[in-house]
């Protein structure tokens, strides 16, 4: 072919990767901000301003209950980040590195210009389980307060490099005050214990901190006003490793409303930390044959920090 009709043909076609690549961009975009609607959260998107600015300019209502109960909660969320750091004072601003905006080809990801709703959030200077304990009190931010026996906080290693992420606290949890001890519970044990490890190595949470009635799932209201709290957990503890239990944490630390069956087995980025979703231990008493799949995502995470398999 002559050179130049060979110029010409290679220039139409990296217009179309061009387009190619814009038109993906802008449907992850479309996904991204679809995702903040239902979570009620767009106007917080639109007006996106340090923790610091937004604690000095959003009078909370005297009555916290009311935020969450009301249909308002694009109007609370702002208020809601603030409340989950009551006078604390927020770290310098946040740098997210290049590695850090660039997410895995396969997840819904943002755009690199634009920080996602946990990066805005402002990391408190010197924060530590214990205060972020002492900040949540006898909460009754939302609406789970009600039905709730005790707060669930988290459990497990401070320092630890493996962190777990629930959902909430079932009815064992909820009696008890501590993550995964039913049935679910066990079965979490065991897996930490085949990759080595003790459970008093690792840390486990969930995104919101009382039990939802009748072990629902979290609604979008509840998580977005006690989800604060588990950022604050991640920033304290600093995992080399975060690992989601289920659609309900994976989708709110991601931001993005892809079952879990698309998002497990897959690396994801979270604020400079390796994220890695994997099914929860309660699917799998129901569904005993997925098992050999959440090993294979545990191996995945065995290799990033190094760990050997339990010998049998
Ligand atoms: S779920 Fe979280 S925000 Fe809601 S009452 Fe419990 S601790 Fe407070």
């Amino acid at each position: 072919m002559d050179p130049a009709k060979r110029a010409s043909v290679g220039a139409r076609s990296d217009v179309r990767d061009d387009v190619r690549s814009e038109t993906q961009l802008e449907e992850q975009v479309k996904d991204w901000l679809r995702y903040g609607e239902d979570l009620g959260l767009a106007p917080y998107y639109r007006d996106r301003r340090p923790l610091h600015a937004i604690a000095k300019s959003t009078a909370l209502p005297n009555d916290a209950h009311s935020i969450a109960t009301s249909n308002a909660i694009s109007a609370a969320a702002p208020a809601a980040m603030a409340a989950a750091a009551p006078g604390r004072a927020p770290a310098s601003p946040i740098t997210v590195s290049a590695s850090a905006s660039q997410k895995s080809p396969t997840a819904t990801i943002l755009p690199a210009s634009a920080p996602s709703l946990f990066e805005s959030i402002e990391r408190i200077a010197g924060d530590s389980l214990p205060r972020i304990r002492e900040d949540i009190g006898d909460c009754t931010r939302c609406k789970l307060h009600k039905g709730r026996t005790k707060i669930v906080f988290g459990t497990g290693n401070p320092n630890a490099e493996l962190m777990f992420v629930g959902e909430g606290p079932g009815r064992d949890e909820d009696l008890s005050g501590e993550p995964f001890v039913g049935r679910a519970g066990k079965l979490l044990t065991d897996m930490i214990k085949a990759m080595g490890l003790q459970r008093e190595d690792v840390y486990i949470a969930n995104v919101v901190k009382c039990r939802p009635p009748e072990n629902r799932l979290p609604e979008k209201d509840e998580i977005a006003t006690c989800s604060p709290f588990l950022m604050r957990q991640i920033d304290a503890i600093k995992p080399k490793v975060i690992c989601t239990l289920g659609s309900c944490s994976a989708q709110t630390l991601l931001q993005t409303a892809q079952g879990i069956s698309k998002l497990r087995g897959e690396w994801f980025d979270f604020r400079g930390t390796k994220l890695m979703p994997t099914y929860h231990p309660a699917y799998l008493l129901r569904n005993p044959a997925a098992k050999p799949e959440v090993w294979k995502d545990l191996q995945k995470v065995m290799a990033v920090l190094g760990l050997q398999p339990k010998k049998r």
